[in-house]
């Protein structure tokens, strides 16, 4: 550590004691690299806050020494956000011990919770109460929710709920000179200028650190049921989900794949069975829901809407789940599309990207043949959340194959997927945001967004000590 950072720690640890700041280097350990294992930084400390008072102290402590902080709540980014940087010029601020829900209204339908609690124990605080917050993902056991807000995280209900941002009703926040930040009035109206709440959501801790947040819930699901869709093409899938839309509210996922991705699944994950008998081009899985008893069964209802889409020929063929196991046993096959992909196909590049959502079956057409064309011998495909227009467009070695494969031509393949998508009018980071991994390339195509940005962070960090090095 250096001395300043040596001090930091110290007066921390006199004011707060020694919870507050960790200096183990096994304890830290775990919390230096990324959960891909892409990104390995050093800190000498990881300093731990127990309220927003603490961490506000923290921080204002920490700019007195110049001592630059990386805000950590579960390690989960998938762009390198919340790793340090290598030559361990700061030190980690984690949100874990900040783990308080706070306050759930059933009334109004809403929960305050601290920035370390963990998704999961979210849902089951408010499903005890009858409620749901709707947003889950992969890493819901690990990801809090002051990381879900500074990345604005998505997943698989943003169809009918949208991410985090439309989620949040207010932010408490320790902005960089150590002020605190309460908005957690979550005020319907207020036309007071800029609003730091917004700025907050997706900043990747570059602008503050996330203490406490107000989030939006809604009525616990009754019960649920998952259609699988057999189809000719990306285009009937979104054909499908429009006319599904246009007779209820209540499809909450909406995911497709194509059949080698889910041959891949069957091949390599045990227990898998195939949810329809024959071969089709094209897989969607819909989801939708009740959230009382006197609603439709979702299943009847997906049968009544389907059926005749089918008639149509839209829709190739449909099976409907018959019970929540089998209703698990789709969504485990969703879920296991990057492992059974990654033991099936070997290496790929991944792009988390999003296009309008009209574009986005013509994108995944032209954007797969011609990146195919310049690299002969890869294989170009995506699956996803089609109805948010994202994607996981996944570019495989194929035939160029070596193990040096992702290192060498690996990022020539990024650069030219990320020109189609910006030249579609998408964006590089649907729902994973930048961190390190894409800083280079939102600035080689965003150049005027990234000025921006750093114009912001600027102005209200000028000494650059928010988790240097991420985002911009
Ligand atoms: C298996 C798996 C599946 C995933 N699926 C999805 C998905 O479907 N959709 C999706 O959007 N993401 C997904 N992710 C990404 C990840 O879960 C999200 O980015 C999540 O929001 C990160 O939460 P976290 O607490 O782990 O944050 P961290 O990884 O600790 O941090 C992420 C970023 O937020 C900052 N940060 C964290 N806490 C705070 C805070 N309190 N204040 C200020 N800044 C803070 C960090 O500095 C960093 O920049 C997935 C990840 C995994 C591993």
């Amino acid at each position: 550590m250096t001395p300043a950072q040596q001090s930091l720690v110290e007066q921390v640890r006199a004011r707060f004691g020694d919870r507050a700041a960790i200096t183990d280097a096994a304890d830290i350990e775990p919390w230096l690299t990324d959960w891909r294992g892409r990104w390995h930084g050093q800190a000498g400390a990881i300093l731990q806050p127990s309220s927003t008072e603490e961490a506000a102290a923290m921080v204002r402590l920490a700019v007195e020494q110049g001592v630059a902080l990386v805000p950590q709540g579960g390690n989960t980014s998938m762009v390198g956000g919340a790793t340090p940087p290598a030559d361990g010029s700061a030190l980690i601020l984690s949100l874990r011990r900040m783990n308080r829900i706070r306050a759930i209204d059933p009334g109004a339908m809403r929960a305050e919770v601290d920035a370390g609690v963990v998704l999961q124990t979210l849902h089951d605080a408010v499903t005890a109460k009858g409620l749901r917050f709707p947003l889950t993902l992969g890493a819901k056991g690990s990801a809090t929710v002051g990381g879900l807000v500074s990345t604005n995280a998505g997943g698989t209900q943003v169809l009918r709920f949208g991410n985090m941002r439309a989620l949040v009703e207010g932010i408490e926040a320790i902005l960089p000179d150590g002020t605190v930040h309460d908005g957690l009035a979550g005020l319907k109206k207020d036309n007071r200028g800029y609003s730091l709440d917004q700025l907050l959501i997706g900043a990747e801790g570059t602008l503050g650190i996330v203490t406490g947040v107000r989030l939006k819930l809604v009525p616990a699901v009754h019960s649920r049921a998952v259609a699988w869709l057999g189809l000719a093409s990306p285009q009937a899938a979104l054909d499908g989900l429009r006319a599904l839309e246009g007779l209820t509210n209540r499809v909450e996922g909406f995911e497709i794949l194509p059949e080698e991705s889910l041959k891949a699944v069957l091949s390599h994950i045990p227990g898998t069975r195939p949810p329809l008998e024959g071969n089709h081009p094209w897989h969607a899985l819909v989801e939708a829901i009740a959230d009382n008893a006197e609603a439709e069964p979702p299943a009847d209802l997906l049968a009544r809407l389907i059926a005749p889409l089918v008639d149509k020929g839209l829709i190739q063929d449909a099976t409907i789940s018959s019970s929540e196991a089998q209703a698990q046993a789709f969504w485990r096959i969703r879920d296991s599309l990057s492992e059974a992909e990654r033991a099936t196909f070997g290496p790929a590049t991944q792009h988390d990207i999003s296009v309008p959502v009209e574009s986005m079956p013509r994108f995944m057409d032209s954007a797969a043949r011609e990146v195919e064309k310049a690299f002969p011998g890869v294989h170009a495909s995506g699956f996803g959340h089609l109805g948010d227009g994202n994607i996981h467009f996944h570019v495989r070695a194929g035939e160029r194959g070596t193990s040096d494969w992702l290192e060498n031509e690996g990022p020539a393949v990024t650069r030219m997927v990320h020109d189609l998508v910006t030249a579609a009018g998408g964006s590089i980071s649907a729902e994973h945001g930048i961190g390190v991994m894409k800083k280079d390339e939102l600035e080689r195509l965003s150049p005027d967004r990234v000025r921006i940005l750093r114009a912001i962070k600027a102005s209200l960090d000028p000494d650059g000590l928010m988790n240097p090095g991420k985002l911009v």
